[in-house]
């Protein structure tokens, strides 16, 4: 069997595992991966911070020289942007979570007052 290799999207920072370059292809972005320049035996040894880390260095470093001066100095607080954006999205999710529940609950007293009524009408 093919060692497994472990590719990265340039684009979002998806990264997953594939034996074939032919295989590495961002779903989110349906784009090329890019190879990380390390064995899969060393990444799944990393934790989620060297990961991170080892990421944003590769996007960075495949990113325009513009770009990188630009985020560079901004890579240090990236693990905290991330939450940030993580936690708005969370809440967005929860506010629409609650306006969806609300029309299930509508939805479901809807349907039973509709069962109801169809019951009371006798065929003659
Ligand atoms: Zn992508």
């Amino acid at each position: 069997m093919r060692d497994l290799s472990v590719y990265f999207c340039k684009k979002c920072g998806f990264y997953s595992y594939y034996p074939l370059a032919k295989y590495a292809v961002c779903p989110r972005c349906d784009l090329d991966m890019a190879l990380l320049p390390i064995e899969y035996k060393e990444f799944v040894n990393l934790n989620c911070y060297e990961r991170d880390e080892l990421l944003a260095d590769q996007m960075i470093a495949s990113s325009s020289s513009v770009v990188r001066r630009i985020i560079a100095p901004h890579k240090i607080n990236n693990t905290r942007e991330i939450i940030a954006i993580l936690t708005y999205k969370i809440d967005e999710l929860n506010t629409e979570n609650v306006k969806l529940q609300g029309t299930v609950d509508w939805m479901h007293q809807f349907i039973w007052q509709l069962v109801k009524r169809s019951k009371n009408i006798t065929p003659p």
